[in-house]
């Protein structure tokens, strides 16, 4: 049952399995094409759906990248294509506003849409797929987050945050060549969510000692092993070197499969990420920029590992405590943040995120055990301290 972790990419796509953990497991997505020309299979993998129209979406960079050239080299094979492109010079938000544009291009003999991009244009043509019926195929343009295997698309509604339920892509086209044309803050971040995974893991290996709480050791070896090979190759993410931009894309999309095998985003998420998703809600209701999701998921992941060695004492035995001083030295060796501070994020709103991240969702993560020993206040004055410096009196 445990063959699951020896499969590429590709031959895992459409796989099911009984694990051991007692459930049966499936990775929804029909199709995973990773590599070196992977991008010349396209017309192959939409093979099904030259019935109507493909719409390709993509926005301003994308379209320069390969948005342009897949409408182009698909209507050469023979398929009605359409391009779409959000133009505009700031980044594009996923809010009311891209989400209604998007509805209004797809048309009623849409067969597909084809997204050329990463975390928002993915998010907008899952969420517009979901609601509409029409499946969508995703072209990775980044290896900056692992949403790409998702099933959620996190919006921005009336100006806050909420994630919506959606579905898979029909298929995930990673093509190391337009990978590598990422800019490299992408590929620091993608590396930083990946990181993370090392204190998710923690967590939900914690909860399971301490909870009961249900664990899959299939869907942690297949995150493990993923970031294991992202580890061995950390030094050569910022080289651009082949196999560590594909050991990264796999990982980010590894962890999107393992959280579909679980069925909720356990196995890629803890502590860490609700650190991230507290700095950026306060960012965005100060109407400010805030840092690209992995990036500060990675700096999380140093502080919660800081968060379980001062809680050494209290752990299970045998647990296997997360090293923040590995974790900042990997993430500096890719060029990655690796403090608060150097993300932009101030002293009081660290201070704050430390004591009020474990409300941003009810997940068990080492926040909780820190709080019903009632020692969370004194742990964020020290962890302040430590990355801040003394406040002079
Ligand atoms: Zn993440
Ligand atoms: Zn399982």
């Amino acid at each position: 049952m445990d063959e699951i972790l020896n499969l590429t990419p590709s031959q895992m796509a459409g796989a099911s399995f009984d694990c051991s953990c007692g459930k049966r497991h499936e990775v929804v997505i029909r199709k995973m094409v990773m590599g070196r020309n992977a991008v010349h299979q396209l017309p192959e993998i939409i093979s099904e759906f030259g019935n109507g129209e493909v719409l390709v979406v993509a926005d301003s960079n994308t379209k320069k990248v390969f948005g342009e050239k897949a409408a182009k080299s698909l209507e050469d094979e023979g398929f009605r294509t359409r391009l779409f492109v959000y133009e505009g010079q700031c980044a594009l938000v996923p809010d009311e506003r891209a989400v209604g544009r998007l509805l209004t291009e797809t048309g009623k003999d849409t067969s597909l849409i084809l997204a050329v991009g990463s975390g928002t244009l993915n998010d907008l043509a899952r969420y517009i797929s979901s609601r509409t019926g029409i499946p969508y195929v995703i072209v990775c343009t980044a290896p900056s987050m692992d949403g790409y295997a998702s099933v959620v698309s996190p919006l921005i509604i009336e100006g806050f945050k909420k994630t919506f339920e959606a579905v898979y892509p029909y298929a995930i086209v990673a093509d190391l060549d337009i990978l590598k044309t990422s800019p490299p803050d992408m590929v620091k971040a993608g590396f930083g969510d990946i990181i993370g995974k090392m204190t998710a893991l923690a967590d939900w290996d914690l909860s399971r000692r301490l909870n009961g709480e249900y664990y899959c050791k299939t869907s942690v070896q297949l995150v493990r092993n993923a970031l294991d090979k992202c580890i061995s190759n950390a030094a050569g993410m910022m080289k651009y070197e082949d196999e560590a931009i594909l050991s990264l894309t796999e990982a980010l999309i590894f962890s999107g499969i393992a959280i579909g095998l679980v069925g909720n985003s356990r196995p890629a998420s803890g502590a860490e990420h609700h650190l991230a998703h507290y700095w950026e809600m306060e960012a965005l209701s100060h109407g400010k920029e805030h840092p690209l999701h992995g990036n500060s998921v990675g700096v999380g992941s140093v502080v919660v590992a800081m968060l379980y060695q001062f809680m050494k004492d209290w752990l299970p035995d045998g647990f296997d405590v997360p090293d923040p001083s590995y974790i900042k030295n990997l993430l500096e060796s890719a060029g990655a943040c690796s403090s608060p501070a150097s993300l932009g994020i101030d002293r009081v709103v660290f201070r704050n995120s430390i004591i009020h991240a474990m409300k941003i969702r009810p997940r068990y993560t080492v926040f909780h055990l820190i709080k019903d020993k009632g020692l969370l206040e004194k742990f964020a004055d020290e962890l302040t301290d430590g990355f801040y410096g003394k406040m002079k009196v």
